[in-house]
């Protein structure tokens, strides 16, 4: 049985992580999202709003489970009988990071190990940043996320679950 963490922010989900998951869930037996509580970041949504977004997002696949964490990645991984950290990877600019995160985590739990997926082309531009930002200035969100998390991002930044 191979099972996956797949940590990251999720400040909130987009249709990225979400094609990541749906990808990793087919790969692997059973995929852990690990959504990132960082007390030196303030995030849009807190933790609990983030798992929730996501638990949501996920229901109809049964491999996956939605928890918070703390500190490593390969702790967390560790506390999840995980033997894979997934990341996804759009362009050159996460390549970098990435590279060196997961020589990192290599170093501190060498039976660890990180496997990245290629983002889908069509969510290659997308982040979570740029979602908000587009959302702060009135864009349409469709391409984004699925309603249920675009409306929670508008009602977040305006006050108001109003469809743009
Ligand atoms: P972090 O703060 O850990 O980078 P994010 O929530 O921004 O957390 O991203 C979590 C993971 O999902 C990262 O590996 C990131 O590269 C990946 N990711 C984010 N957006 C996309 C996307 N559009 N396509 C594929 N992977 C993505």
């Amino acid at each position: 049985m191979v099972i996956a963490v797949y940590p990251g922010s999720f400040d909130p989900a987009t249709y990225g992580h979400l094609d990541v998951i749906k990808r990793a869930s087919i790969s692997f037996d059973k995929v852990v999202v690990g959504v990132l509580h960082n007390s030196s970041k303030s995030p849009l949504f807190s933790v609990e709003e983030r798992v929730n977004i996501l638990r949501e997002a996920t229901k109809e696949i049964p491999n996956v489970d939605i928890k918070r964490f703390e500190g490593l990645s390969v702790n967390f991984a560790r506390e999840n009988n995980a033997q894979v950290i997934v990341r996804g990877l759009r362009a050159v600019t996460d390549f970098e990071y990435e590279l060196q995160m997961a020589q990192t985590n290599r170093v501190l739990a060498p039976d660890i190990d990180t496997v990245f997926m290629t983002t889908s082309l069509e969510y290659a531009y997308l982040s979570s940043t740029i979602m908000k930002e587009v959302a702060l200035f009135g864009g349409d969100l469709d391409k984004f996320a699925p309603p249920a998390i675009t409306n929670a991002v508008l009602a977040k930044l305006h006050g108001s679950a109003k469809k743009l």
